[in-house]
């Protein structure tokens, strides 16, 4: 999508510190670490926030979140991690096109801000 971040990061138009990248989602390093470890999960393509997720997304996003939980490991996130999916306004979402926050590193508070 024109204007996307995140889509010029899945075509390399913009440059990231990847993680992990295959034909359906990369991991990269966050721009602005809120952790030590902050990584962000984006599928390559386009989709808004969860609010957009519908039935043809099930297997994407599976492959998404066992992949996580593989990336958390190859991290040596073992004492723990957090993922987050800002969604809208209120939500928090600054980038229009859906990904996952993995957090971790140091001890994360609950209830967030
Ligand atoms: P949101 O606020 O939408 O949940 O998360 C967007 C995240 O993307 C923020 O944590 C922000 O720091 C990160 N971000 C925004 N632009 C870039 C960028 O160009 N490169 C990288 N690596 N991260 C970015
Ligand atoms: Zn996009």
């Amino acid at each position: 999508m024109a204007d996307c971040i995140f889509c010029k990061i899945a075509s390399k138009e913009i440059p990231s510190k990847l993680v992990y990248e295959d034909d359906y989602m990369m991991a990269f390093h966050d721009i602005e670490p809120q952790a030590p470890t902050h990584v962000v999960i984006i599928p390559k393509e386009h989709i808004g926030s969860l609010d957009d997720l519908s039935n043809e997304h099930k297997n994407l996003i599976g492959h998404i979140f066992l992949s996580i939980k593989d990336i958390a490991k190859a991290l040596d996130l073992r004492e723990g991690y957090r993922v987050v999916s800002n969604c809208g306004e209120l939500g928090g979402q600054t980038v229009g096109h859906i990904h996952f926050h993995l957090l971790g590193g140091r001890q994360l508070q609950w209830p967030p801000g």
